[in-house]
């Protein structure tokens, strides 16, 4: 696995809007230094023991993002340090979020969770929770979290339409609610950021809209789980 060269390779097929965070889960510190050499700075785990075991052990410039399913007893232990986390996906985890980083007097930033696949397996809120949430009293009190964006993992499928029209679909609800976050004055609500694709539709992905990629298995080689 040519780490560098792929690393290369995407960077240069992706437009300069899009951020590509580097999935680096079960991936050695010497791995992730290969890419950290190329200049990458973003890496993202799925896994908190993980994640955390790499954050203190790797230059500290690096902006770890936790990409993964994130359980509210363990927020705790990220709220120190990570830059942003992309599975937000109830109330419950964002109101832990708040008071862990209350507490680290940090704000973090976070997206929303949607579910866009058609398998039941993936987590995330549809268009009319997140409505719900974001007009919610107890949404505007959160002080110490920022909601920076959506994210959405399409259905594991080579169809390539379905998958498009997954995209498409969250692509529209981000518009829509970047419409009210604009609207709005709420300073826990502000637009930005679009993660959708991963190694095998980033390129879909950024067809209908994506501004934040995230890549493992096209960066580092497949994952060997044991
Ligand atoms: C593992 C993972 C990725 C990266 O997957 P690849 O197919 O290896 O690029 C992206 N997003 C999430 C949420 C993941 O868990």
């Amino acid at each position: 696995m040519n780490i560098t060269k792929n690393l290369q390779q995407i960077k240069a097929s992706i437009p300069e809007h899009v951020t590509l965070v580097a999935v680096s889960k079960t991936k050695s510190n010497e791995a992730i230094l290969e890419a950290y050499q190329t200049g990458q700075r973003i890496f993202g785990e799925n896994k908190v023991q993980e994640l955390t075991e790499k954050y203190e052990s790797l230059p500290k410039d690096i902006e770890w993002h936790m990409i993964g399913h994130l359980q509210s007893n363990k927020v705790k232990y990220i709220a120190p340090f990570v830059s942003l986390i992309h599975g937000v996906d109830s109330f419950k985890l964002l109101k832990e979020i708040n008071k862990r980083a209350a507490q680290n007097e940090r704000v973090i930033n976070c997206l929303l969770q949607i579910h866009i696949a058609e398998e039941d397996t993936k987590f995330g809120f549809d268009e009319k929770e997140v409505i719900e949430l974001i007009k919610s009293e107890a949404f505007q009190d959160l002080k110490n979290i920022k909601i920076v964006g959506l994210m959405g993992m399409a259905t594991f499928t080579d169809d390539e339409n379905q998958i498009r029209k997954e995209f498409k679909g969250l692509k529209n609800l981000f518009d829509k609610l970047l419409t009210l976050s604009t609207q709005g004055t709420l300073s826990t609500f502000k637009l930005s950021t679009l993660s959708m694709g991963m190694s095998g539709d980033y390129q879909l992905a950024i067809e209908e809209g994506s501004t934040m990629i995230r890549v493992g298995s096209s960066i580092f080689g497949e994952r060997n789980y044991h």
